[in-house]
């Protein structure tokens, strides 16, 4: 079964071609990074547009790189939300025209079941039920996949989501755009113990995050320094704040674990690439023999073979689209389409 998918939320354009939902055949992605680093983030209008310039290549380029033409697509998929309505209308439409002419199936699909399944893709032999941690540009979610397409949110952010927080600080640094890889970096060289940034939350038996307040602390600080017209040391407050980031994550996770009894733990959003992360949550989930999963970097940020994965289980299990399907910005994990 072969499917071709694509991913416009946001500010990659990208096309994946896969074999039996798992298999990548290709996962070519344009990345707007470059363009929107002049505005210090993603400009919505700027999106859509480069969006409409790229998506026809991409198409192009990777039914070329799997070696196959389009009358051996099975189906297609694509994400509708949640994202930029404008540039996910980009890639919405181009899904619909394509399985409209090719007469193929439609299957709409959720960018964050989208984050969750690409570790699919990095780990065969990986199977709900598990507790998945999503971190990414816009959402910090714990979440119960109890098979492939049924998802329980357990706990998520109550203001700004983890990956929002790395690229607020980094902006005020001056380090630029995307800050989440930036701060990853810089922290290897400064000290997580400098600076005692607040931990919010922690003492709760809930699985809610907060991270407005550890962004307001981490402003005001390098505000004060410059007040005071203190140097500040920017390897320790990179440090210092990805810790605190780390420390609650962690945290919230494991009660995750203990809470629902999953013994898998996974992985998954643009922040899942962070060292730090991926270190701190191995050694926790090793010393309470709990399996750790994560994707390689290349899956981790957005992409369309994620997409192409989640989308073939919700083919299997019916969840298929028509083309009244719109594009839902603030799209829900776990909504179903009707069968
Ligand atoms: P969403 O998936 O919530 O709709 P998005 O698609 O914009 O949002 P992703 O592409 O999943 O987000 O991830 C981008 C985010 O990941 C950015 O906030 C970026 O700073 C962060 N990020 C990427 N690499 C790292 C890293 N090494 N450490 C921390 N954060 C990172
Ligand atoms: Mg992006
Ligand atoms: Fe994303």
């Amino acid at each position: 079964l072969i499917t071709l998918a694509i991913e416009t939320s946001c500010d990659e354009t990208s096309c994946a071609i896969l074999s039996a939902g798992r298999t990548i055949l290709a996962n070519e992605i344009y990345t707007q990074i470059e363009i929107h680093k002049a505005f210090g983030g993603v400009v919505p209008e700027v999106a859509s547009r480069n969006h409409l310039e790229k998506i026809s290549w991409i198409i192009d380029d990777s039914l070329k790189t799997a070696g196959i033409g389009f009358e051996e697509v099975d189906h297609i998929a694509v994400t509708y939300g949640p994202g930029l309505v404008g540039a996910l209308l980009v890639g919405l439409s181009s899904a619909k025209a394509l399985a409209y002419a090719l007469e193929i199936p439609f299957v709409p699909v959720n960018h964050i079941e989208g984050h969750i399944a690409a570790n699919y893709i990095a780990h065969p032999e990986l199977e709900p039920p598990f507790v998945c941690l999503v971190v990414s540009g816009g959402h910090t979610h714990l979440v119960e996949v109890k098979d492939y397409t049924t998802f329980e949110v357990i706990g998520k952010t109550r203001d700004d989501a983890a990956g929002e927080a790395f690229d607020k600080v980094a902006r005020t640094l001056g380090l630029g755009y995307p800050g989440g890889p930036l701060i990853d970096q810089i922290a290897k060289s400064g000290n997580p113990y400098a600076i005692d940034f607040p931990k919010a939350m922690l003492d709760q038996e809930n699985l809610d995050f907060s991270f407005s307040g550890l962004k307001s602390a981490v402003l005001n600080y390098i505000n004060s320094c410059k007040m005071k017209k203190i140097e500040i040391n920017i390897p320790d407050v990179c440090a210092s704040f990805q810790e605190a980031v780390v420390h609650i994550l962690c945290h919230k996770a494991m009660d995750a674990i203990e809470q629902s009894g999953h013994k898998k733990m996974v992985l998954a959003g643009g922040v899942a690439a962070n060292t730090a992360l991926r270190e701190t949550l191995s050694i926790k989930c090793n010393e309470k023999g709990v399996g750790f999963y994560y994707p390689p970097l290349a899956l981790c940020t957005d992409n369309a073979a994620m997409i192409g994965c989640a989308g073939y289980y919700n083919f299997r299990a019916g969840y298929l689209g028509d083309m009244s399907v719109n594009a839902i910005p603030n799209l829900r994990i776990g909504t179903k389409m009707g069968l």
